[in-house]
């Protein structure tokens, strides 16, 4: 399931991200060509400005200024000498026009159609020496960039020069579609790297859900384990209820009501779990004294230690402690969870120490037994969700949550807790709270 939703998810960034560099290549070439085909316009009008200026100063025009023109800017003159063609060969050594004579002849009447006009007005209070010229693009193909032409009007009296020169733009053409073939493959290597990221920062993505949802499948398969063993005692007891007389239904009653209380805190600890999965977990911090809690604990757990014979000590300091900002429920809980396993896990004769001490503004409390140990390897593990180590597995009433939820606790007050051996065997639990 995840893996379609990964490959989902990389196809749509890769889409989207390729939208995004599409349109912005495709207008960076609109500009781009829009630029370089305004800059070339530029310089013909400005180089058809130089030559009227230039053939306006002449008084004869020689062939061989025309050549050095043409061969300058890479132009073709065609002119009429009082409406005489004289350059007329010249056209075909420049144009893949089959028929070059058409293509004067088109532009010609291009010139007619559209600037003729004007250019008559000037005629019509004609000086003795005017020039005037008209520069225009020209696609007689129908293609975008074919020509750039400009038409000077020279007139001497009664004589009258026509100069046509033609400036073929497939130099530009060439250089626009060489423009466009370095964007298209820098385009395809950049969606080529972009569908790699994708999938790679998809994958990074949905790490975490991925992970979040092989926890949920695990402690949903741990949980209705840990149930199945409780159910199946209630189940039989009550079976076996049906047909036994007077005492032993009262034994098998009393087995049922264990195994209920050890179901209703199996489920309480499951559900304080998923509600601070959910952020529901009830977390009400106020300024209150730990050394009054520590006490009230230790009072309310010290039968329950002299039940099991074992000796359990408190440890306070001398001086007046800050208050500290903590939930005092979850506080109690937090060491009711410490406590409690360190009496299952500590042999009679056994010794429990509750202590509390202040320094560079941190509370350490801490917990140690002297119980059987916790082995290095599952030291790492014991604060995950129904772990539990091998030795202690016997245990009953014990399915590896409390922990996991001593841990909440301690997060939610932006404290740590870490566990170490004890000199001389046993755990010790030690949690830090910000003072
Ligand atoms: P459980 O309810 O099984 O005690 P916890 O999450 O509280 O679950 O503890 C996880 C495991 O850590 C226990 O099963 C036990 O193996 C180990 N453990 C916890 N506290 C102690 C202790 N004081 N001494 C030895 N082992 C401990």
């Amino acid at each position: 399931m995840f893996r379609k939703v990964h490959l989902y998810l990389t196809a749509l960034c890769t889409c989207i991200t390729t939208a995004i560099l599409i349109v912005m290549s495709l207008l960076y070439l609109y500009l781009s060509e829009k630029e370089l085909y305004e800059n070339q316009y530029r310089s013909f009008q400005n180089d058809m400005n130089t030559i009227a200026t230039s053939l306006e100063q002449q008084s004869v025009i020689s062939m061989e200024w025309l050549s050095k023109m043409e061969s300058r800017g890479g132009y073709t003159f065609y002119a009429l000498d009082n409406g005489i063609p004289f350059l007329y060969n010249r056209l075909a050594a420049v144009s893949d026009f089959a028929d070059t004579q058409k293509l004067l002849e088109d532009c010609l009447a291009f010139y007619q159609a559209n600037f003729a006009v004007s250019l008559a007005d000037h005629d019509s209070d004609s000086a003795y020496n005017t020039c005037y010229h008209v520069e225009f693009p020209f696609n007689p193909t129908g293609k975008k960039y074919e020509y750039h032409i400009s038409v000077i009007e020279l007139n001497r009296g009664t004589s009258s020069l026509q100069l046509l020169i033609l400036s073929p733009l497939d130099f530009l053409q060439k250089q626009i579609t060489k423009q466009r073939v370095r964007f298209f493959l820098i385009d395809i290597a950049a969606i080529l790297l972009l569908t790699l990221f994708s999938f790679f920062f998809t994958g990074k993505l949905l790490q975490p859900v991925i992970e979040s949802r092989r926890k949920q499948t695990e402690f949903v398969a741990a949980a209705s384990h840990e149930l199945r063993t409780p159910l199946a005692v209630i189940l039989s007891a009550a079976e076996c209820c049906r047909n036994a007389d007077a005492k032993r239904q009262a034994r098998f009653l009393e087995t049922i009501k264990q195994e209920g209380d050890i179901l209703t805190s199996l489920v309480n600890d499951m559900l304080t779990l998923s509600a601070s999965d959910s952020q529901r977990f009830s977390f009400h911090p106020a300024p209150v004294e730990l050394d009054t809690l520590l006490i009230n604990t230790y009072e309310a757990f010290e039968p329950l230690a002299a039940e099991k014979k074992l000796t359990l000590t408190v440890t306070l300091p001398e001086e007046s402690l800050p208050l500290c900002t903590a939930d005092a429920d979850r506080i109690v809980q937090l060491l009711s969870i410490l406590l409690h396993n360190a009496l299952s896990y500590t042999p009679e004769g056994g010794r429990i120490e509750l202590a509390l001490s202040h320094k560079k503004n941190r509370f350490y409390l801490t917990v140690s037994d002297t119980g059987i140990g916790i082995s290095a390897e599952d030291k790492k593990k014991i604060f995950d969700r129904f772990y539990r180590a091998e030795k202690s597995r016997s245990v009953k009433g014990h399915f590896g949550l409390g922990l996991s939820i001593a841990a909440e606790i301690v997060r939610l007050h932006h404290g740590s807790i870490t566990v170490n051996d004890r000199a001389g065997g046993g755990s010790v639990f030690m949690i830090i709270l910000p003072g």
